[in-house]
């Protein structure tokens, strides 16, 4: 017998009616089966509207100033009448409800502003977005203007991140030795917009933005990565902050770079299922068997037809552990 789903009208979500969103984001959230179809139906029936926000992630070590900056960039869009949802990643936390990070108490919202936050646990990505977590910025991007994604800078966040966001910020603090850490990584790879948080102090931070700009400065992109020497404590250059991730996403929106970035973040999101139902050796064997990457060039057009392939991909690596 299947679970009659929450009465969730598409009507109050797009009206950022607050329970209707949290209800959303519950059964998102619900690893049952029956719940997992419906929630995959209503993203589907989402699907069907226009994607309303900018997706823009921060990422950055514990500590750096994201959440103070992110209460900021809260009030700035409220005075402005914008609606924001906020989605964090709890990298400490396997379990669901885990409040670490994103919690209301902790980011200063202005009240009655149209602000949604919500935290996630990790689960098993290792600090990075969880299934979960997708499917919620996917279902949030359709109901506000901005979704902020905040994760902490370990572990699979990055990659993730760039796989969820339109606009990647990545901040970090002057008397610290990430820079270094991030730049052989290959971390600066992935930010677009780069804030050097606590410039407060004024010497240290100048000597942090010269370094970051030094470690760019080789590069050629269409998009020339600013950086930002901003302070949530004292509010210094948060209206450039804000201006900076809006100009990354006219710039996106004018080299029509958006979409394909898009279909790539359903692709990403379809892999990411994939690997997590089957397994790398699942995926391979899909890729030998039945010929997965016509299936990857291809964006599917549908949640549902996601779920469908996923069933389909157990089969096949049931299939490849019996033949073992
Ligand atoms: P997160 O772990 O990256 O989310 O960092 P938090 O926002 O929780 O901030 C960590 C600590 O840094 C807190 O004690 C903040 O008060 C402090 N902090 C945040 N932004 C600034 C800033 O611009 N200047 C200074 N001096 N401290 C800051």
């Amino acid at each position: 017998m299947t679970t009659r789903r929450p009465h969730i009208d598409v009507p109050s979500l797009l009206r950022f009616e607050r329970q209707a969103i949290a209800a959303a984001l519950n059964l998102v959230e619900d690893r049952r089966p029956d719940r997992q179809e419906q929630a995959l139906a209503l993203l589907d029936e989402l699907a069907a509207l226009p994607v309303s926000a900018h997706v823009v992630g921060i990422t950055g070590p514990p500590g750096v100033g994201k959440s103070s900056l992110i209460s900021r960039l809260l009030a700035l869009a409220a005075q402005a009448g914008r609606r924001l949802a906020v989605v964090a990643v709890d990298p400490s936390s396997k379990a669901s409800g885990g409040a670490l990070l994103g919690d209301r108490g902790r980011m200063q919202v202005p009240p009655h502003a149209p602000v949604y936050i919500r935290s996630f646990a990790a689960h098993d990505r290792l600090g990075g977005l969880s299934r979960e977590a997708f499917s919620a910025v996917f279902l949030l991007r359709h109901l506000c203007e901005v979704v902020l994604v905040e994760t902490v800078g370990v572990g699979q966040s990055e990659t993730d991140v760039a796989h969820i966001a339109d606009t990647v910020v990545l901040v970090v603090q002057p008397f610290s030795g990430d820079l270094l850490q991030f730049i052989k990584a290959g971390v600066m790879e992935i930010p677009d917009v780069l804030a050097v948080n606590k410039a407060d102090d004024e010497v240290l931070a100048r000597k942090a933005v010269a370094d970051v700009n030094a470690a760019l400065s080789l590069e050629r992109r269409p998009w020339s990565r600013p950086v930002l020497a901003v302070s949530a404590a004292t509010n210094l250059n948060l209206n450039q902050l804000e201006a900076a991730i809006a100009m990354h996403y006219h710039h996106l929106c004018t080299s029509k770079a958006l979409a394909s970035k898009r279909a790539e973040q359903v692709v990403a999101w379809a892999v990411g299922e994939v690997l997590q139902e089957v397994g790398a050796r699942g995926l391979a064997a899909l890729g030998g068997h039945v010929g997965v990457s016509s299936f990857w060039s291809h964006q599917p057009a549908t949640w549902s037809e996601m779920h469908t392939l996923r069933v389909l991909l157990e089969a096949v690596d049931f299939r490849v552990k019996s033949e073992q």
